[in-house]
């Protein structure tokens, strides 16, 4: 069985990527279920995200 080496998996959180939130501006942290769109993730939070679209529709 080959071994691969999984990203994400394994490390300490110290060496997770984080991100500010674009809503409430704090700090989080990368998570398992972010691991597919990291890239897109701006919020901390799906309250933050939903509220962060009522206050500042974007097309
Ligand atoms: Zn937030």
């Amino acid at each position: 069985m080959p071994v691969r080496p999984s990203p994400g998996k394994g490390r300490p959180p110290s060496e997770r990527p984080s991100k500010v939130c674009a809503h409430c501006g704090r700090p989080f942290s990368w998570r398992k279920k972010w691991e597919r769109d990291w890239a897109q993730v701006r919020y901390c939070s799906d309250r933050c995200r939903s509220e962060a679209k009522r206050r500042a529709p974007q097309k």
